[in-house]
């Protein structure tokens, strides 16, 4: 079984915005947005970022505090076993 370290909180993800260079913040899990917030959400993001999501990548949501800029981010899923060295 495959896991997303970011779920899991095994791993954190420091990325800057690319837009003023603050550091954004995990906004969460992409499908989780999706279901609370598809509404006002632009169907574009909404068929590029979900196709994304699958067995092998997980895809969160990062969002600027600063300018309120969005980005997704696709983490590579690791194996379980590995984690367990
Ligand atoms: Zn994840
Ligand atoms: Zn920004």
């Amino acid at each position: 079984m495959r896991v997303c370290m970011l779920c899991n909180s095994l791993a954190s993800v420091e990325k800057s915005c690319p837009e003023c260079g603050a550091l954004m913040v995990d906004a969460g899990l992409i499908q989780d947005y999706y279901d609370n917030y598809s509404a006002y959400l632009g169907q574009d993001i909404y068929e590029d970022g979900y196709r994304c999501y699958n067995e092998l990548f997980c895809v969160h949501l990062f969002n600027c505090p600063q300018c309120h800029y969005d980005v997704s981010l696709k983490l590579r899923r690791v194996e379980e076993e590995r984690l367990m060295d």
